[in-house]
């Protein structure tokens, strides 16, 4: 199906039990947008995210990628099947990376980013290896193809845990916090990744308390509270006139 927009969730609720996490959210995204996602602690940010990759189950709503429905509920139900390998597909086109970054312990870094090419995607172990060198040096790690996880740093990690998730070659990143378990100075080259992402034209949903990195590279800024958009906007808009009394607030706290 054509569709201007890459991402679009209408309507999507999640409850966990009687607790409604998830309040009828509808986002459209287009290609190549970079989407902030602020607001305060359990607003409900990490399970949008999670949603979205499929590691939550949504209570009633349709997600669609690229304009092909990827995922319709209704009361817990799953609605409309679509074909289990279209929707395999359609997943693959996101990637995703947590505040925890995960890696394999026991394998090496290089190892990290080129196993899920090789397992999931057939790709055969030269074409893996040399398409994880490269996106190695595009996060600056070049050196460090040899070395195994806990022999780097949180903030290099963190750089694997990007390449690895772009290995798989998605259209669409998701980021929950991924600086926020990082010690400060470590923060910067993370962001720079990100920001060198975002430049060449990746679509990003990223969950920040880096408001400095919104100000700078958000097309869009989406303040969530108890599970609701509260308020969008420019980062212009959002930060330095924001509407929603909870917006003001929850800015305020944060200054
Ligand atoms: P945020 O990322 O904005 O801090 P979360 O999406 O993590 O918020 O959490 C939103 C709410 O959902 C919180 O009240 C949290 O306690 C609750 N929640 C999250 N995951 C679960 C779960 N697996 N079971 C029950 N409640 C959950
Ligand atoms: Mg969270």
């Amino acid at each position: 199906m054509d569709s201007k927009y890459i991402l679009e969730t209408e309507h999507v609720s999640k409850s966990f039990g009687s607790l409604e996490v998830l309040k009828d959210i509808n986002l459209k995204v287009k290609k190549g947008e970079v989407i902030c996602i602020i607001g305060p602690s359990g607003a409900g940010k990490s399970t949008y995210l999670r949603s979205l990759n499929q590691l939550e189950k949504i209570t009633s709503g349709k997600i669609f990628i690229k304009g092909d429905l990827f995922l319709h509920r209704e009361n817990d139900k799953t609605v409309e099947r679509i074909a289990k390998e279209k929707q395999k597909e359609l997943l693959l086109e996101m990637g995703m990376c947590f505040q925890r970054f995960n890696l394999f312990p026991h394998k090496t870094v290089l190892e990290n980013i080129m196993i899920a090419p090789i397992k999931v995607k057939n790709v055969d172990k030269e074409t893996a290896r040399k398409e994880a060198l490269e996106l190695l040096k595009s996060v600056g790690l070049e050196e460090k193809a040899d070395e195994y996880p806990n022999r780097l740093s949180g903030g290099q990690q963190q750089r694997v845990a990007i390449a690895r998730a772009l290995a798989m070659k998605p259209e669409i990143m998701l980021f929950d916090e991924p600086t926020s378990a990082l010690d400060p100075e470590l923060v910067g080259d993370v962001l720079q990744v990100m920001k060198d992402l975002a430049k060449e034209g990746m679509t990003m949903l990223c969950v920040t308390h880096e408001m400095g990195f919104a100000k700078e590279v958000a097309d869009r800024v989406i303040f969530m509270a108890d599970g609701v958009i509260a308020e969008e906007g420019t980062p212009d808009e959002v930060f330095n006139n924001p509407q929603n009394p909870r917006t003001q607030n929850f800015l305020k706290s944060i200054l």
